[in-house]
């Protein structure tokens, strides 16, 4: 027999690794705790990996390898290798098993493709604002929830707009639940300005996806989907019940979707204690989380002052009031700037603040002064 080449023995121990079962690290969140959770997850794997027969497609893996690695195991067999031959064995096993502890495997490759499929679809459903297509969301939506065995709920609090709730009940119903928020709508796009369709989730060879609203928010709606498709895989079960809402309006003020839901007894009903909604896009595998995160304050700033006539000079011009304001804003504008430019901060972790609107010239009542409004965001 030719000895057998090292690089496909490992991408066969690739393969087998990669199709071990997806699971939990032994706490995820709070669902349960620690000791109980951390005795299941080890008990569940071990009985998996055996079920799958992994370890015996490590062992012979592995023989074939100690076999070629070796060479004069063909001829005279175990008892003729060399110390550091057995050394190198030894070695080779022992990483081996490690990559099979991990406790969080990756997807495989098969895995891998069909969550980006997935994504790709949710991509192509055109859900940009002024008219999204509710009816293909929701539709896709419901389907990804059935294959998950999810609870489903649609409610048009307004009709034409449907929000999508979806359950996965847990264990103690009296703990309070967690709600993981979404948008399914997107802002608008100009084809004329784009490489690829906006609608086409086209990628590249780098892997980049171009679409509209992949980070605005259905890569986040998506995420929370394929997580309770592994956890689900992986046999877990929470104790809190776990709802997902897809809402259809965030993009023009959310008043016909999450404003509706919040002040409803269906979300009395639900009974939150903690919800994830929207952040910054994360370029890596950090998801971040921030509490309050650009908490709008609206600001009307209202400058009063002598009007003017011509070309005439005079003192106290509404303008010249609103200068001083505007300009202690401008500085504390930079300072927070400076702050993303220099690296130190993420745009999320400071004070954002831009001038939105500026009206002038309105002349008072009375005629005897100049208004000038300004509003900041
Ligand atoms: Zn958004």
């Amino acid at each position: 027999k030719p000895p057998i080449s090292i690089p496909p023995l490992l991408s066969r121990l690739a393969t087998a690794s990669a199709n071990l079962p997806v699971l939990p690290s032994p706490d995820p969140l709070c669902f349960s705790s620690v000791p109980s959770s951390f005795i299941r997850f080890w008990v569940s794997r071990l009985l998996q990996l055996y079920k799958r027969k992994a370890f015996c497609l490590l062992i012979s893996s592995f023989r074939t390898s100690v076999l070629s690695l070796c060479g004069i195991y063909h001829r005279y067999g175990d008892s003729h290798c060399s110390p550091c031959q057995r050394v190198i064995v030894h070695l080779l096993l022992f990483s081996s098993l490690l990559s099979f502890t991990n406790p969080t495997p990756s997807p495989t490759q098969y895995e891998q493709s069909q969550i980006i499929s997935r994504f790709q679809e949710y991509l192509r459903i055109n859900t940009s604002q002024p008219s999204p297509n509710y009816k293909k969301s929701t539709q896709f939506i419901l389907s990804l929830a059935e294959s998950l065995s999810l609870e489903t709920q649609v409610i048009e609090f307004v009709q034409g707009k449907p929000l999508v709730i979806l359950k996965w009940p847990g264990s103690d119903l009296f703990l309070p639940s967690i709600l993981l928020n979404s948008h399914t709508d997107v802002v608008p796009s100009e084809r004329s300005k784009w490489d690829y369709h906006p609608f086409g989730a086209h990628i590249d060879e780098n892997g980049n996806i171009f679409a509209r609203g992949p980070q605005d928010m259905k890569c986040v709606g998506m995420q929370y989907m394929e997580a309770v498709r592994r956890l689900k895989a992986s046999g877990f079960q929470p104790k809190r019940s776990l709802y997902l809402s897809f809402v259809p309006d965030e993009e023009i003020g959310g008043h016909d979707g999450l404003e509706k839901l919040a002040q409803s007894d269906v979300f009395k009903n639900m009974n939150v204690d903690i919800v994830l909604d929207e952040g910054l896009a994360s370029p890596n595998e950090n998801y971040r989380l921030f509490y309050g995160e650009r908490m709008p304050w609206w600001l009307v700033i209202k400058a009063t002052g002598a009007p003017g006539h011509g070309a005439k000079l005079y003192d106290n011009s509404a303008i010249e009031n609103l200068f001083k304001s505007i300009e202690s804003i401008r500085r504390f504008r930079a300072s927070q700037f400076d702050l993303v430019k220099a690296g130190l901060k993420g745009e999320g972790e400071v004070i954002l603040v831009n001038m939105a609107f500026l009206k002038a010239g309105m002349p008072s009542p009375t005629e005897q002064s100049i208004t000038i409004l300004v509003t900041w965001l």
